[in-house]
């Protein structure tokens, strides 16, 4: 079966990963984004290319009737944690309300089959580790709030106008494709693994770990770093399962969690690299403890993560630093 796909934010780090996936599965993609915080270079060459804002409804409206589309994923989102703290209305208009335009567009085209990028943060401060589905969503802060609101969108479009959809609630993304051709590049960049990977490339003195006295066993925050060719395979499965008039959500990650000492001790194996690291104050709104029990997406879809391991995630990370220093920018 070869779906037909309108994917928005496929030229980001998550997107373009997943954006490669489907074609390397034979269907047949068009890629909506704005390029804000994308980059037209990771985006696979099998693609039809849209420069476009989901904001610019016309434009929207007519890449939909002109497409034809199967199904869509939507990727395009604002995801700056303590941006979205500092101007909420920023996350509100561009998470929630662009969503909304997507998926009036999306009826009035009859696409009813859509795969969509949640996170974790939907859970705040989980009850317990690992976090099962079935857990309160008590979100901390705006950005995990506009998120859960377009599951409701999504659950309620289900039950009104026969959407089917699938919230995926990934954990960290990390890592990148395995020949080196597509990675992490964020501007400016936030993340553990490429700041860390950035201390081995001589591009930064030290890592500064926010918080050494947490309760967990080391006293460092744990994570669940889950591959981003990983995602690329739960969204393709998620998409060709997709039924029409259900909505579905799944749990995404490794359901192992490491802490940020161990992250940087792996990066320090991967790399050769001593990574001196600098105890820094807690980051306003880390919880302690997030990693995923992925049960429900392996029973359900079949999921298999092809990176369980930590240190082979980082591998791939650092094929891709290494080579592409400046991320994207010599490519652009
Ligand atoms: N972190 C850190 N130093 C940094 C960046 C991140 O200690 O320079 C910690 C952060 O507090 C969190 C973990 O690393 O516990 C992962 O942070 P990241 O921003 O990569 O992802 P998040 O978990 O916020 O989605």
């Amino acid at each position: 079966m070869q779906l037909k796909v309108f994917v928005t934010g496929g030229a980001g780090y998550v997107g373009s990963h997943c954006v490669r996936g489907l074609c390397d599965a034979g269907h047949e993609v068009t890629v909506y984004d704005n390029l804000s915080a994308g980059y037209r270079a990771a985006v696979d060459h099998r693609t039809t290319f849209v420069l476009g804002d989901l904001a610019d409804r016309p434009r929207l409206d007519a890449t939909l009737a002109e497409g034809k589309f199967d199904a869509a994923m939507h990727f395009a989102a604002h995801i700056d944690v303590n941006e979205s703290v500092r101007d909420p209305l920023k996350y509100y208009r561009n998470n929630v309300g662009n969503t909304v335009s997507l998926l009036e567009s999306l009826r009035d085209h009859g696409v009813k089959r859509m795969v969509f990028s949640s996170t974790c943060a939907t859970y705040g401060v989980p009850d317990a580790v690992p976090i099962t589905e079935d857990m309160s969503k008590n979100p901390i802060n705006p950005y995990g709030r506009t998120k859960l609101a377009i599951e409701w969108a999504l659950e309620d479009s289900a039950g009104a106008w026969g959407l089917g959809a699938t919230a995926l609630r990934y954990f960290n993304a990390s890592g990148a494709a395995a020949d080196g051709s597509i990675g992490e590049a964020h501007k400016p960049e936030s993340h553990l693994i490429p700041l860390t990977l950035q201390v081995a490339l001589g591009q930064r003195e030290d890592i500064k770990i926010f918080g050494l006295d947490y309760p967990t066993p080391d006293g460092t925050c744990v994570r669940d770093y889950v591959h981003v060719e990983d995602l690329a395979s739960v969204h393709r499965i998620a998409i060709e399962s997709q039924e029409e008039g259900r909505f579905r959500f799944y749990n995404v990650g490794t359901g192992l969690g490491v802490s940020v000492k161990q992250l940087i001790e792996a990066v320090r194996e991967v790399t050769g690299h001593d990574i001196p690291a600098e105890p820094a104050p807690r980051r306003a709104g880390d919880p302690p403890e997030l990693y995923a029990d992925p049960t429900k997406v392996m029973s359900e879809l079949g999921w298999q993560p092809k990176y369980p391991d930590i240190r082979k995630t980082v591998e791939t990370a650092w094929n891709w630093h290494r080579t592409h220093p400046n991320g994207y920018d010599a490519a652009e």
